[in-house]
């Protein structure tokens, strides 16, 4: 994954996917522009940072998309994204998170790790704020959310 440097935007499948810091250098208004058959799919695995204009600009285009008619879906929501679109009600946009990533640590060797959560087949238990189950890669014990659920998981319920 990539840790610094601009956003690049891949195509892939049926989606744009963005990598790297959202700043002003981003161009996020071209992903409009890129819709396909009305519909724009983001996955933001890849991305790293975002500063304060990279937000404005993020903003911007969740309007520009909803002003166009575009069904905006969101996949593999990286952590900093995510801690946005808890803060700032208008990053959502009318914009479908389908997956996103959350922080999970290991009370038993300590590891800390990204993983990601289908928001689709988990979508009973994040509205009852439930995360879900999730084994450690290192040493299989079952890791536990490591944020507050009632503020990670505000955004899912816009
Ligand atoms: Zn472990």
């Amino acid at each position: 994954m990539e840790t610094r440097g601009r956003m690049t935007i891949d195509a892939q499948g049926d989606a744009l996917l963005l990598a790297g810091s959202i700043d002003e250098s981003a161009a996020l208004h071209e992903l409009i522009g890129r819709a396909t058959a009305g519909r724009l799919v983001l996955d933001l695995g890849g991305v790293t940072f975002i500063n304060s204009l990279g937000v404005r600009d993020w903003i911007r285009m969740q309007a520009a998309a909803q002003k166009a008619d575009l069904k905006v879906e969101l996949r593999r929501v990286a952590e900093p994204l995510v801690h946005q679109l808890n803060m700032i009600i208008a990053t959502r946009g009318n914009a479908h998170v389908t997956s996103f990533y959350a922080p999970y640590a290991c009370d038993a060797c300590g590891r800390e790790e990204s993983l990601l959560i289908d928001a689709v087949i988990n979508a009973a238990a994040l509205v009852k704020l439930e995360p879900p189950a999730m084994t450690c890669p290192e040493c299989a014990a079952q890791m536990a959310f490591n944020d507050f659920p009632e503020r990670y998981f505000s955004f899912l319920s816009s």
